[in-house]
């Protein structure tokens, strides 16, 4: 029999907060009183805590000093206070002394709730921005090998006025029957958010000046950013609103995937770690100095206790309040191994993890102990983005004007079969010719995430015409969907940018974080202009989803079924061998041919039926060939099976 005492255990496991625990900042609401909990460094002398009536402006209606109280399992001091009467409503501001002088205000390092513009924290009973059923809301079933991701940024996505969206630039915009049934028809299954927590880089204040940005410069990490809630001074929108998104994306089976930008702040003396506790957050070089291993101006030390808990509270808080189902992590080469696997163990299996496995300069840390790509095999159950078959598609992603195997160019051959393969150890890869990773670097082929085009760098559109001088647009169309049918057919995790599906460019321009909305919208005219496209994309990722040889998510499987064909300059071709479990098809052949002219490939003799042919995709056939000698045409991908 279970002793008495364990059940018990048990049972309160099951009832607490998956949250609950010595959190770094705390503020409970209840209708009588609320309560106030910080850290500071140990040799902080006092704590003020400001009560206002409003999110900005005005005087306090009330200063209260903190207590100093028990030291937590870091070591650093909490500091607590206890206002009486219902403070819902209000806002609230620390401020720490140390070395005899105030540091200034600040809504803490972990505020829940703000007011606009994220400089001071706001008072709310939070369980009152739950919309209606949210309780009930669960996160769509959808195992990592058979996610299709779409990165999109709220303001690209809805802010012109073709979008036929009613929140335009809003969290809301998601939450419509025409966003959803956008998605819906192209078939993804996930959406990634550019940046969504709240930033600084635009005045909430003054949203009529439609100031853009991405969003990569965090503010407050656990609280909605308000200029995509309808109201930013109202503390509770931003949260209510979320929390409709998410719940319409997950009753479309949609899962909602956060990317979070823990690598660095927006900068250092303004940030509320540097303000509540100086220096503890940011990694130093020898010389005194502040590291910049973000590019950024700073990198926070995720190496650091204080640090490494901050950051698997935040994500935890994410899945237990927002229901997020995922985290791409900005700069994961800037953070450590050991918390990247510690953020693994925290949470639950079903939360899909990855980020880019690089930095954007050196960091203050040993190399050997960081979140890269060539480490993934270090980090189970944590995917990184190939470089590796984007750049062999288009071309380096140091100058646009270079171009690759989309142009016809021999040579990146080996790179794709790589990324076709998951990144996976393929007896057939020679990785002695692979652009970038000279070994595998993945344990399991669903922690590659396969892909041509992000938000960063050029979108695929801007990048074909970049570096291929002269080409046409029937040229441009059959690039940009063989580039897709390879992201696609890959044994990775595929991902799109937002747009691609609707030919998006962004006029040139390389780098749009701050650009226009003229530039980073998404012109949805274009869905009639060419629905080729479209249809394309949605019969690409059909065709990937209804066909489990497509994603074996097993590298065992993928070893035993993918069999490569002898490559040609500019032409990959594979073979997905029969006798797979739950697979309809039997053999099935893809051939990515990027000549400019038809190439043949030699297949077993035999009749075949042909489902993706000179830009053409129909599940049910496009008619047969005969083996063993199948003509491939020029600049496109060719499906066949028998
Ligand atoms: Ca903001």
């Amino acid at each position: 029999m279970k002793p008495i005492h364990m059940a018990i255990a048990a049972i309160t496991a099951l009832l607490a907060p998956a949250h609950a625990g010595a959190q770094q900042q705390t503020v409970n609401y209840s209708h009588d009183a609320t309560t106030f909990q910080t850290i500071t460094l140990s040799d902080a002398q006092a704590v003020k805590l400001r009560i206002y009536d409003n999110g900005q402006d005005g005087k306090p209606v009330k200063t209260v000093s903190l207590k100093k109280g028990a030291t937590d399992k870091n070591g650093y001091p909490t500091w607590n206070a206890q206002v009486k009467g219902d403070l819902e409503g209000k806002f609230y501001t620390f401020d720490v002394k140390y070395a005899g002088k105030f540091r200034g205000e600040c809504p803490g390092i972990s505020a829940k709730a703000v007011g606009v513009n994220g400089r001071r924290g706001a008072v709310i009973d939070m369980a009152s921005t739950d919309p209606e059923g949210w309780s009930s809301d669960q996160s769509p079933v959808i195992d990592a090998r058979d996610l299709v991701l779409y990165e999109m940024h709220h303001r690209d996505f809805s802010i012109d006025p073709s979008s036929g969206l009613e929140h335009k630039g809003k969290f809301l915009a998601l939450s419509e029957p025409k966003a959803i049934a956008h998605l819906k028809a192209l078939g993804v299954n996930a959406v990634h958010m550019l940046p969504s927590f709240d930033y600084a880089s635009v005045d909430e204040s003054h949203l009529e000046n439609n100031k853009y940005n991405w969003g990569y410069d965090p503010l407050n990490y656990n609280v909605p950013e308000g200029g995509y809630s309808t109201n930013p001074a109202d503390p509770k929108a931003r949260i209510r609103e979320f929390k409709q998104m998410v719940q319409a994306l997950h009753n479309a089976g949609i899962k909602v995937i956060l990317d979070v930008v823990y690598n660095h702040t927006f900068n250092i003396d303004g940030s509320n770690f540097q303000i509540m506790m100086p220096d503890e957050f940011f990694r130093k070089n020898a010389d005194g100095t502040y590291s910049n291993g973000s590019g950024c101006g700073n990198e926070t030390a995720s190496d650091r206790p204080v640090m490494r808990d901050y950051m698997i509270e935040s994500v935890k808080y994410w899945v237990d309040e927002y229901h997020i189902d995922g985290f791409r992590f900005d700069l994961m080469g800037v953070h450590d191994i050991e918390t990247m696997n510690a953020i693994r163990e925290a949470l639950p299996p079903h939360i899909y993890i990855y980020g880019e496995g690089w930095s954007a300069g050196s960091c203050a840390y040993d190399a050997d102990k960081l979140g890269m790509k060539a480490a993934i095999y270090k980090m189970p159950g944590i995917a990184a983005f190939s470089d590796d078959i984007r750049d062999a598609l288009r071309g380096p992603f140091s100058d646009d004007h270079q171009a690759a195997f989309l142009a016809g160019l021999p040579g990146h051959e080996e790179s794709i079969k790589m990324g076709i393969a998951g990144a996976i150890k393929h007896p057939q890869v020679d990785f002695g010719k692979v652009n970038y990773s000279k070994r595998s670097w993945t344990l399991q082929p669903t922690q590659m995430i396969s892909y041509v085009s992000c938000h960063d760098d050029m979108c695929l559109v801007d990048r074909l015409k970049s570096s291929i001088p002269g080409i046409t647009m029937d040229e441009l169309i059959r690039l940009d969907l063989l580039a897709q049918t390879a992201v696609f057919t890959s044994q990775g995790v595929p991902f799109m940018l937002s747009g691609e599906e609707m030919l998006r460019d962004k006029k040139g321009v390389h780098n749009s974080y701050e650009s226009p909305d003229s530039i980073n919208h998404l012109d949805w005219t274009n869905l009639e202009k060419y629905p080729q496209v479209f249809n394309y994309y949605k019969n690409l990722i059909a065709l990937r989803q209804n066909h489990r040889a497509f994603h074996l998510g097993d590298a065992e499987m993928v070893k035993s079924k993918l069999e490569f064909l002898p490559s040609q300059d500019a032409l990959v071709a594979y073979h997905l061998k029969s006798s797979i479990p739950g697979e309809p098809w039997n053999d099935i052949y893809v051939v990515l041919n990027a000549n400019k002219s038809e190439r043949t490939v030699t297949v077993p003799k035999g009749t075949y039926t042909v489902v993706c042919r000179n830009i053409a995709i129909d599940e049910n056939g496009l008619g047969t060939v005969e083996g063993p000698t199948v003509k491939v045409p020029a600049q496109s991908a060719m499906i066949f099976h028998n």
